[in-house]
């Protein structure tokens, strides 16, 4: 019998795997792939990179911060179908609070025409959005979801200088 490796599950049928890694679910998955990715970043140092993206230049415009996550919620129908999702972006308030005006007006124009979910989901969507407009990123104050982003940042950044070493010291 196979164990995830992630939360110790017993897998009964058809475990997702990844390299050589297997997991009970696709969230155990993503959940590995991320702990191997950022598994020599110290927790100290993401904190500090979220510090700096928090209190740097917007990503998206380039304006003066305060950045953080921020999601914007859309839902869209077609007769019994409906789809919604939760979008996150690490970006200013400004630029944050068009993509939530954006996805409300999509979600109100596209969510409704699925029965029964888009009836139900479209005005919960719109309400989260609506909702997220009070809320901005908050200068010298990261939220706690900052943190793995930076985390991955950091992991890239240390890959991208990894393949700049080898291809100096390996030349073709
Ligand atoms: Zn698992
Ligand atoms: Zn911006």
């Amino acid at each position: 019998m196979k164990k995830c490796e992630v939360c110790g599950t017993l897998i009964l049928f058809g475990p997702v795997r990844s390299d050589d890694h297997i997991y009970c679910s696709y969230e155990c998955r993503d959940r590995g792939d991320f702990e191997q990715e950022t598994e020599y970043i110290p927790d100290d140092t993401a904190v500090a990179m979220a510090m700096v993206i928090n209190t740097g230049d917007c990503p998206k415009c380039g304006g003066p911060g305060p950045v953080d996550v921020q999601y914007s919620h859309t839902v869209w129908s077609a007769l019994v179908m409906t789809s919604y999702k939760s979008n996150p972006e690490v970006c200013c308030g400004g630029c944050g609070r068009a993509s939530k005006l954006k996805a409300t007006l999509f979600s109100f124009c596209l969510g409704w025409w699925g029965f029964p979910f888009g009836i139900l989901i479209t005005p919960v969507q719109v309400f989260r959005n609506l909702f997220g407009l009070f809320s901005g990123p908050v200068h010298g104050n990261p939220s706690s979801e900052l943190e793995p982003i930076a985390k991955l940042m950091l992991a890239d950044e240390v890959r991208q200088r990894e393949s700049d070493v080898s291809s100096l010291t390996y030349p073709p």
